[in-house]
């Protein structure tokens, strides 16, 4: 990396975090090339709402009415002085317990839409019950789709998509947890473990997907998982109504949202941004050693780079963030509306995930909790709200918890012991 101001930051991502890039402030200095289109956000929502009655048939229990949303909770002791602190609960979606419920569900939901309508199996207006008929599952049952993932999304693919019957063929970088394999395999998923990063995971499934024909979910290049997060915004917007939170100029939102390629950030943001315009300030978070979204934004102009060519090592126990290189796609999409990118040090996730549990009864994979470090980083020590107490600017804070709920009893307690000594 070079001299001066990039080089002091690449150094800081070289030393573990942490590290704070903004954008220039004011409007996007260049627009960006594919935008969110209102109508790509209605008929998303119009699809989960017609799916409603489906996923509900499918995951029976605890009364849920199968909407993908999740609840926003006051944050309970951060109080000042920092303006008020929500959390945005994604690591409590329902059936899969993250983020990945949303975009990664929502291109499966797609993808079966696709292949009923195409099979003549339901027209638009009928109703979506009758995927759940003999013949329609039979005809699903032929579909097989294919995913890479570090976890969670294919985590929450796999799990979707044998409920409707298809078959499902997840690749797994090395860091997915077992446990996630485990409940793959039980649902009669196939598993496919690579010893590689998550972009040659990708790479492989891709090719495996293409040499059978299959339906390949790519994480790097899809509009329709960016679409599904979008459909977070929204219900956000909704829920702090509901609250009598109203943003604005003087009271902008200023939403942490864990970044891996940066689809499901991305999204999100571009939501926000149809919704609040700049009164929306989006922070991508990223452990520093996986920091390739900070790295797109602060040395590649906008274009991806890789982690490695500026010796980062992308080992870090946040599994779910840990990806080498940004989504394209998403930069195109929202690349030049990112405010801020705060890269933090694994010490700092792991001691929120106990710090969210103790004073909030959040139970976060430390990907969920790195919302909280960066709150800390950029929100509180040196950013909007203790500099903007004089102008009687609050901000409203979001943390986006992404992840977590599902962790088995036995990784969540090794989560909660003392950092092991060297
Ligand atoms: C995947 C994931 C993210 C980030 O999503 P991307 O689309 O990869 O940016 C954040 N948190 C958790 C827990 C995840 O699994």
């Amino acid at each position: 990396m070079g001299e001066g101001a990039s080089g002091d930051l690449a150094r800081a991502l070289r030393q573990g975090g942490p590290a704070i890039w903004r954008r220039t402030p004011g409007p996007a200095a260049v627009a960006d090339r594919t935008p969110l289109t209102p109508d790509e956000l209605t008929d998303a929502e119009a699809r989960l709402v017609r799916y409603r009655p489906v996923l509900r048939a499918l995951f029976p229990g605890s009364g849920w009415q199968g909407r993908i949303e999740s609840p926003l909770l006051d944050y309970p002791s951060l109080g000042e002085p920092s303006g008020r602190v929500f959390v945005k609960c994604d690591h409590a979606l329902p059936m899969t317990g993250s983020v990945k419920a949303r975009g990664g569900v929502y291109e499966v939901l797609c993808h079966i839409e696709d292949v009923a309508v195409r099979q003549g199996r339901w027209r638009d207006g009928e109703p979506m019950e009758r995927l759940l008929e003999p013949q329609c599952r039979a005809a699903l049952s032929a579909q097989k789709v294919v995913v890479a993932s570090t976890g969670n999304l294919g985590f929450s693919i796999g799990l979707v998509a044998r409920a409707f019957g298809l078959q499902a063929e997840i690749h797994m970088s090395h860091e997915a947890k077992s446990w996630k394999k485990e409940r793959l395999i039980a649902v009669g998923a196939r598993v496919v473990e690579h010893p590689c990063d998550y972009t040659d995971t990708v790479a492989r499934a891709r090719e495996s997907a293409a040499s059978d024909g299959a339906y390949f979910i790519d994480d790097e290049n899809s509009r329709r998982l960016f679409v599904g997060y979008a459909t977070a915004a929204p219900e956000l917007a909704a829920q702090l109504a509901d609250r009598g939170v109203s943003i604005s100029d003087a009271r902008p939102l200023v939403v942490y949202l864990p970044c891996g390629v940066g689809g499901a950030p991305g999204g999100v943001t571009a939501g926000l941004k149809a919704i609040y315009g700049d009164n929306a300030i989006a922070v991508f978070v990223e452990p520093a050693a996986s920091a390739c979204m900070f790295a797109a934004l602060a040395f590649g102009g906008g274009e991806p780079v890789s982690v490695y060519d500026i010796g980062l090592d992308n080992d870090t126990i946040a599994d779910g963030l840990a990806v080498p290189v940004a989504s394209r796609l998403v930069l195109d999409a929202i690349g030049s509306n990112i405010d801020a990118a705060v890269a933090v040090p694994d010490a700092a996730m792991r001691h929120w995930v106990n710090r969210a549990w103790r004073e909030a009864g959040l139970r976060l994979e430390p990907s969920g909790a790195s919302g909280f470090a960066a709150l800390e980083r950029y929100g509180l020590a040196n950013g909007l709200a203790a500099a903007d107490q004089g102008s009687e600017r609050a901000p409203v804070h979001v943390v986006w918890t992404t992840g977590g709920s599902m962790l088995p009893d036995d990784e969540w307690k090794a989560l909660l012991e003392p950092e092991p000594r060297a």
